[in-house]
């Protein structure tokens, strides 16, 4: 497995690879990796012949009082969970290699990235979406695999494709749960035990919504309840409980294209989130 440290490293890598006529996926990831990671590296291998995973933690999409600072970092093990995935090739660049000091020029996705995170995040998905163009550009990849944990960030990148007309295939993963329900994330790491405790609400708020979907119910207010039922105890500090349709991540009443139940919520200092895709 190459760890490539620079872009003409990497470019000169993915360059003989294309010479062969083989195709690339990218994984794009903070590092920190866990299982959830490793699914899309999974994806990615089925869907193309070299697998990237890139591990950068983006400054770009922290806002000023976030926890880019503190964000867990651990290399070795990145590394060596990659390397036992088949993965082909870790991209790791610095701060400094990634943007220049005079940087100035953005992708602003200007529909999708208002709502849900983008309310208390405004700068996010901005930094989103320029360093997944960088990194797609840094590694001319064919595919790139996106996890549904986080599915306002696959729908903005899915549409940033579509709009800027780039030459990749999006694949959007499924979400990997921890055993006891929680979604995986490399901040699940802050949590206490009694945060990981209060925390389990958020999966069982979704699945109690789903359930009820799955049973036909379409009024996204009686789902939302059902959500909220499991929430509103928990201790979190609830950011939102929505329900969007996918197509615009706006507000829908009811259920007749496919939508999405997304729920934020702060258990201590650590913000998690959760959603279900709704789809008949
Ligand atoms: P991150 O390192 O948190 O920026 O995530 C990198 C990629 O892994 C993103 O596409 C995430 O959606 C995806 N990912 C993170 N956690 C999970 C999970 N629990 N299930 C599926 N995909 C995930």
């Amino acid at each position: 497995m190459k760890i490539l440290r620079s872009i003409e490293d990497t470019r000169a890598t993915v360059q003989a690879w294309h010479k062969k006529g083989e195709t690339v996926a990218l994984v794009p990831t903070m590092g920190y990796l866990h299982q959830g990671h490793l699914s899309l590296v999974k994806i990615a291998k089925e869907n193309a012949d070299h697998v990237l995973v890139s591990v950068f933690v983006n400054p770009t999409q922290f806002g000023p009082n976030e926890d880019f600072d503190k964000y867990p970092r651990d290399f070795e093990h990145d590394e060596s969970l990659c390397n036992q995935a088949g993965v082909d090739g870790i991209f790791y660049p610095t701060k400094e290699l990634t943007y220049a000091e005079d940087h100035s020029t953005w992708v602003q996705e200007e529909n999708l990235s208002k709502t849900l995170c983008g309310v208390t995040r405004p700068i996010h998905f901005r930094g989103v979406a320029t360093v997944c163009l960088k990194l797609f550009n840094i590694t001319q990849c064919q595919v790139a695999v996106f996890g549904r944990k986080d599915a306002q960030q696959a729908l903005i990148i899915a549409r940033m494709v579509r709009d800027l007309n780039v030459p990749i295939k999006i694949i959007k993963a499924p979400l990997i749960r921890e055993e006891d329900g929680l979604a995986r994330s490399s901040r699940n790491k802050y949590l206490s035990k009694s945060e990981h405790q209060q925390a389990l609400a958020l999966s069982r708020a979704v699945f109690k919504a789903k359930k009820l979907f799955d049973a036909g119910e379409r009024s996204s207010s009686v789902l939302l309840d059902a959500a909220h039922s499991e929430i509103d105890p928990s201790g979190g500090i609830i950011d939102y409980v929505e329900i969007m349709s996918q197509r615009a991540l706006r507000p829908i009443a009811t259920i007749t294209e496919p939508a999405l139940l997304a729920v934020a919520v702060k258990y201590g200092k650590t913000r998690l989130i959760d959603n279900v895709f709704l789809e008949v």
